[in-house]
């Protein structure tokens, strides 16, 4: 087996003989712990068959065990200080290849489709901690060929995405991650295992991603309206909620509240998924 790039030595020595320093706002905390690697790619269930999208792969820590374990990985950086390391650290990996750019700016079905195809794609990483939700939200809006998404966020942005109806971290988030995926948390990760330490405790999370939506919906924009709505007026009952943040009269609102049987005097937080769509397909009847 090939040096293991996790170990602190070794880090410290490569980031020395390149004159690199950690960016703090590009989100650069690199993992040193070889357990955790082990058990994202466990947890993964990586095959010779996967192509594997990662996001920032630092110095390669983990792309190394993803080339080792998958048949293609394409790994996105943006920070081009990154590129000469990860050309020595990985150049022994010819199921690999690095692409420069910025995730947000990447066009994925097209990556897909031109470097990945007739693969099972999985995207594993160790987010930038700056553009989590972007991130995740783009990888399941785009409604790409993508199976699993396993990645390190922080804890309190996995805990988000997990929550149920009356959990005190139930909110957009988890409705729009739950409309596309089950998700589920593999392990809580401590800060020690990241080179700097970050400030805040982290949680590997996999998100098992539907083939269809978990709920079908007449109008997806109208379904995102109405959780956004709900969810942004937190003290107020549903029906304050939606008056406030729905293009409809408070008249309106409460005829098709009736029709979904859905009590005006809840709290937006209090629906489950299904709700959110009955209510939504109502508006959508109601305007067309
Ligand atoms: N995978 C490495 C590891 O686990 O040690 C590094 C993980 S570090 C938390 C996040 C990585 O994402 C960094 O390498 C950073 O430069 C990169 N990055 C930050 N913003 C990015 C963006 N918009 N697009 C692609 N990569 C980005």
């Amino acid at each position: 087996q090939s040096k293991r790039l996790y170990s602190p030595a070794v880090i410290k020595e490569i980031i020395e003989r390149h004159g690199f320093k950690f960016s703090k706002s590009l989100g650069q905390n690199f993992l040193i712990d070889g357990n955790i690697i082990h058990k994202i790619i466990e947890e993964s269930s990586i095959k010779k068959s996967d192509g594997i999208i990662e996001i920032g792969p630092g110095i390669g820590t983990l792309t190394q065990s993803l080339c080792e374990a998958a048949g293609k990985v394409i790994a996105i950086e943006l920070d081009n200080k990154l590129l000469p390391i990860l050309e020595e650290t990985l150049q022994e990996y010819h199921n690999l290849e690095i692409i420069h750019k910025d995730i947000l700016k990447v066009d994925i079905n097209r990556l897909i489709e031109e470097k990945l195809r007739d693969m099972e794609v999985k995207v594993v990483a160790n987010l930038p901690y700056y553009i989590t939700t972007p991130i995740i939200m783009k990888l399941l809006e785009e409604k790409l060929c993508i199976e699993k998404i396993v990645v390190m966020v922080q804890k309190e942005v996995a805990l988000r995405m997990k929550a149920s109806p009356g959990n005190k971290d139930y909110g957009a988030l988890s409705v729009a991650v739950q409309y596309y995926s089950k998700p589920e948390i593999v392990v809580d990760v401590p800060k020690n295992v990241f080179m700097p330490r970050p400030n805040v405790d982290s949680a590997v999370i996999m998100l098992d991603v539907y083939k269809e939506p978990v709920v079908k919906v007449k109008d997806e924009k109208i379904f995102f309206g109405v959780i956004k709505a709900a969810f942004g007026q937190r003290r107020k009952t549903l029906l304050n909620a939606l008056n406030s943040g729905i293009d409809l009269n408070k008249e309106d609102i409460e005829k098709l509240l009736e029709k979904t049987g859905i009590e005006p005097k809840r709290r937006g937080e209090t629906l489950d998924i299904n709700e959110f769509a009955r209510i939504s397909d109502e508006i959508y009847e109601m305007i067309n």
